[in-house]
């Protein structure tokens, strides 16, 4: 499908969309997005650059979407919905998490955007954007036949990292006030463990940290110096020289359902790379990770009873990041909003996770967790820009400071706020009025009214 050309660099491209809504980034935030937006009707497209969806949630093997008690939250449920009719069981009986596995979530997701008429543009890298003043006019992407133009009318920039938004000239923040991001972890699969043959090594070492009663359900962990049975067996294999000091920083590994023998490993944490900003130090955190998996999966196979028969079943193929840069939008949320539990005129999200900073160097971090049902909101002036007109942002990378974003980024929250872009993208195209001068209030009104 071609829809004219334009100018990029004195080269003419193809313009091969002209479209609605654009949402660059398939990942959490962008596909919740594309099924807000498609549900008010209106022609939606993502943009992804590897080949599925759910971005850190499926290709950075990051589960389980973390509890929240907010309600509404429909395109969660949505989701959760799908999931179990492909027979995922997302309860542990014990804890508010949804738990999944990635192969069936990324396969909700595109269905859930195909079946809505949604259209998928994958294995494609957003590279830029071209503007008219205030106003994104195409966004150029690099696909397997090379550069090509997408017109649209609202773009959502769900990157995580705002590629678009950078591009757009929105200004951004990165890091705490040191310039360090948080933590970087490396998430990794084993398969072909002996579950019951772990739990009974486990238990019956008197571990007490899996609470969850439920017998298809299990986690072990390892922190040194908290009493963990795997703790001696991790000290043996470092003197022995399987291990290094770095592999003992954290170790968590929890079942999945739908995947009898298989674990997913919350590690390791890729020690001295503070800057999730920097490309060549990017790249040199997965070549640290990858040897310090092939250490833990060696480790487990030889030291640890149900792990005998174990193999490295998958590798993510994207790092953990949980930070790198918050665009600076037209409020940006902050930790004392948290401690207030805020509300706004204009607040069309919740969040009630508490800021779970995973930082380098010591923080100043107000610990105290909500009671259930406390929340603070999210304005909607965090998801929009001064600099651009019609530019909505969703995601980790929403205006907000480097400690409440570790509160923030959890994925309910992110589809929280999903939801919200999408209703407001359909509202500009049919009110034909700019995303950024939206009545933030009439939009929480709205979704009031759709009992979010
Ligand atoms: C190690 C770790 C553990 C975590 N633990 C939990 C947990 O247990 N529970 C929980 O709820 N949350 C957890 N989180 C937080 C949560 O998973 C993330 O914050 C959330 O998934 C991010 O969603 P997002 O939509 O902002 O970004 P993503 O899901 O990362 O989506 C961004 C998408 O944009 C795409 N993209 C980027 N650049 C381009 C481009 N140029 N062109 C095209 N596409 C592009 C990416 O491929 C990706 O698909 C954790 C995070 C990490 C890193």
């Amino acid at each position: 499908m071609k829809v004219g050309t334009i100018s990029f660099f004195g080269r003419e491209l193809p313009i091969i969309w002209d479209i609605d809504c654009v949402v660059v980034g398939g990942g959490t935030g962008g596909a919740a997005t594309a099924i807000a937006a498609l549900d008010e009707g209106i022609q939606t497209l993502v943009i992804e650059k590897t080949i599925s969806l759910g971005g850190t949630q499926t290709n950075a093997l990051v589960s389980p979407m973390m509890p929240t008690f907010v309600k509404g939250q429909r395109v969660n449920q949505l989701i959760i919905e799908r999931l179990h009719k492909e027979q995922i069981d997302t309860f542990d009986g014990t804890t508010a998490c949804s738990w999944f596995n990635v192969e069936t979530l990324s396969y909700v997701l595109e269905q859930l955007i195909i079946e809505r008429g949604g259209h998928l543009l994958y294995d494609a890298n957003y590279v830029d954007c071209l503007k008219e003043g205030k106003q994104i006019t195409h966004i150029i992407v690099n696909t397997c036949n090379g550069l090509v133009a997408i017109k649209g009318k609202t773009f959502v920039d769900a990157t995580a990292d705002a590629v678009l938004s950078r591009t757009a000239a929105v200004p951004v923040e990165s890091g705490n006030q040191d310039g360090q991001n948080q933590q970087i972890s490396f998430r990794f699969e084993m398969g072909g463990i002996d579950i019951a043959a772990l739990r009974e090594f486990i238990l019956s070492r008197n571990e007490k940290f899996c609470q969850i009663k439920n017998p298809m359900f299990f986690e072990i962990v390892m922190v040194p110096g908290n009493g963990h049975v795997l703790e001696s067996f991790f000290q043996k294999g470092l003197l022995n020289g399987d291990l290094e000091e770095e592999d003992l920083r954290y170790f968590q590994a929890f079942t999945q359902p739908g995947k009898p023998t298989v674990m997913s490993f919350n590690c390791p944490h890729i020690p001295d790379i503070y800057q999730t900003t920097d490309p060549v130090l990017r790249s040199e955190a997965v070549s640290k990770g990858r040897m310090m998996i092939r250490r833990l999966s060696n480790f487990l196979t030889n030291y640890i009873p149900g792990f005998k028969h174990a193999y490295l079943l998958k590798e993510a193929t994207q790092l953990g990041i949980r930070e790198s840069y918050r665009i600076i939008g037209q409020y940006v949320l902050s930790e004392t909003d948290y401690v207030n539990r805020a509300r706004f005129n204009d607040g069309i999200a919740r969040g009630d996770w508490y800021i779970d900073v995973h930082s380098v160097s010591e923080e100043k971090v107000e610990k105290a967790r909500f009671s259930r049902g406390e929340y603070y909101e999210i304005p909607y002036r965090s998801l929009i820009t001064h600099e651009v007109n019609n530019l909505i942002i969703v995601g980790r990378h929403v205006s907000s400071t480097f400690l409440m974003q570790a509160s923030l980024r959890i994925q309910p929250t992110i589809r929280d706020m999903a939801q919200a872009a999408g209703l407001a993208c359909a509202y500009s195209i049919t009110h034909n009025v700019d995303l950024n001068k939206i009545d933030g209030a009439f939009l929480k009104q709205q979704l009031v009214e759709m009992g979010e």
